[in-house]
């Protein structure tokens, strides 16, 4: 009961803060504000993947250059990102008051000396990430001589010793360390951040832990600080944050990471059918289900971690660790069956030019259309995949050398006779091969790569088989 009542306040902030006023209303004062105001300078974390960055080009990239843009338009503010290498030298920036707000923090006792924050522009909840084989955690009291690997120094292991004194915790150098030391079985579970974690899960391709529970009250709510003696700019800030609905949220976080983190439970239709019936009934019942709820978003979490390890997030095609995985059964089914298979590797003819002329943003766009008609164009039964860089991989299964060769063509034909936003046409190579006794990876690959090459020499835009 406990629980649900610490649930129950968590979770009707977020859907209260679901409504978006269609305009927001300034005061005068914050009119007069808005309108003498050229820009506002900024700090953030040049180095939080996937929530912020500064990028090559010197750009602040990632989930809360998005939201923190969003925010600014909305309530017509323009913002100058002061661009310095670390954490610790924004900090101390911050400080010194060279930067009026500081982008994306969680709020502290420490913080609060200098910064007054807007309500949450974010939550990110934290999670109990643990080995494929071990039990879901429904309340880390019952956990006994555990091992909690931790990253030295957060406020995350604060919290863990104080209200878990049942476990025993290891302290790592850094936040991947923590993960790592889970997947190889040097701890049993580590706390994160849901996105964080899935960030890097993905980016270490560790894919033998799950999401094993969740830590309702150590929810993230990130905030954007600004500088005590500034109460009108966070006034200001805070009514463009309310505008900010969970779904503009969630597709902002899914584009960095492509999670969903499904962030409250609607229980009005329970409530309608309970009416008027014994109150204490009620709430035991809603326990009840809320249990269910739980262990449901838990499988969703992890189907969606799953989902996310195999895909490439720029064309949504499957990535490589998924490509390996069907080349290899599909060699293991053709060397017992005597069934034929082929695959069709191919690159995209003079791409450099294409991000040189117009910017790897078109660029990307290419890839994402050239991935468009390649699963347009092939079997239900095809495996289609982002090989690397500009080269796709489509496995093939049931198909001879007639079939593999027939295959690529009409792929190739797809690919020049499309007319790309930007670049126009554009064509591409492609090495196809079929199964041959003994083939394994490797050498089916090499002899797609060996076709490949010769497409590129007769001169681009046409199918080789060996
Ligand atoms: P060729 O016809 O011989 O294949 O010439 P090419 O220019 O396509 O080949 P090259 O290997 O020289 O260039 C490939 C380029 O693809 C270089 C790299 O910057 C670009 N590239 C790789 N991955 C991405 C990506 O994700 N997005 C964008 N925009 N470009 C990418
Ligand atoms: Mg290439
Ligand atoms: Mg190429």
């Amino acid at each position: 009961m406990y629980r649900f009542l610490i649930w129950l306040a968590l979770c009707l902030p977020i859907a209260l803060a679901s409504a978006q006023p269609s305009t927001i209303s300034f005061t005068a004062e914050e009119q007069a504000y808005i309108a003498r105001t050229e820009s506002i300078k900024m700090c953030v974390d040049p180095d939080w993947m996937p929530f912020e960055r500064i990028n090559e080009q010197g750009q602040h990239e990632g989930i809360s250059a998005d939201l923190v843009q969003l925010v600014a338009q909305r309530v017509g503010l323009r913002i100058e990102l002061l661009r310095l290498k670390t954490w610790d030298e924004m900090l101390a920036a911050s400080k010194a008051g060279h930067c009026q707000i500081m982008s994306f923090l969680n709020r502290t006792p420490a913080r609060d000396q200098w910064l007054i924050f807007t309500d949450p522009i974010f939550y990110d909840p934290n999670i109990l990430i643990t080995r494929e084989e071990h039990a879901y955690v429904g309340d880390l009291r019952g956990v006994q001589q555990q091992i909690v690997a931790l990253p030295r120094g957060t406020s995350i292991e604060e919290r863990l010793r104080r209200d878990y004194p049942n476990l025993s915790i290891i302290l790592t150098g850094t936040e991947q360390e923590a993960i790592a030391k889970v997947s190889n079985r040097t701890a049993d579970m580590t706390v994160r951040s849901l996105i964080v974690a899935a960030y890097t899960i993905k980016k270490e391709g560790l894919f033998n832990l799950k999401v094993a529970g969740q830590i309702p009250e150590y929810t993230n709510q990130l905030r954007i600080g600004v500088l005590k003696g500034e109460p009108l700019l966070r006034a200001v800030l805070d009514k463009g944050v309310r505008t900010i609905t969970p779904q503009e949220r969630e597709a902002i976080s899914n584009k960095h990471v492509a999670i969903n983190v499904q962030s409250r439970i609607d229980y009005t239709p329970v409530l309608q059918v309970a009416g008027g019936a014994a109150l204490l009934l009620l709430l035991a019942f809603m326990w009840n289900r809320k249990l269910a709820d739980y262990s449901r978003r838990l499988e969703q979490l992890n189907l969606e971690l799953e989902r996310l390890s195999v895909t490439d997030k720029l064309t949504g095609l499957y990535n490589r660790v998924r490509l390996d995985a069907v080349l290899n059964g599909e060699i293991d089914r053709a060397a017992r069956s005597g069934q034929p298979f082929g695959i069709i590797l191919l690159d995209i003819d003079h791409f450099k030019q294409v991000n040189d002329e117009h910017g790897h943003q078109v660029g990307d766009q290419v890839l994402q259309g050239v991935a468009g008609l390649l699963a347009g164009n092939t079997r239900k039964v095809d495996t289609v995949g982002r090989w690397g860089g500009e080269e796709f991989l489509i496995i093939c299964p049931h198909v001879d050398m007639e079939g593999i060769a027939q295959l690529a063509e009409k792929l190739r034909q797809a690919i020049a006779g499309h007319d790309f936003p930007v670049v126009g046409q554009k064509t591409a190579s492609f090495g196809a091969c079929t199964y041959w006794p003994d083939d394994h990876a490797n050498s089916l690959v090499a002899r797609a790569d060996a076709a490949l090459y010769a497409a590129k020499h007769q001169g681009r835009n046409c199918v080789e088989v060996l």
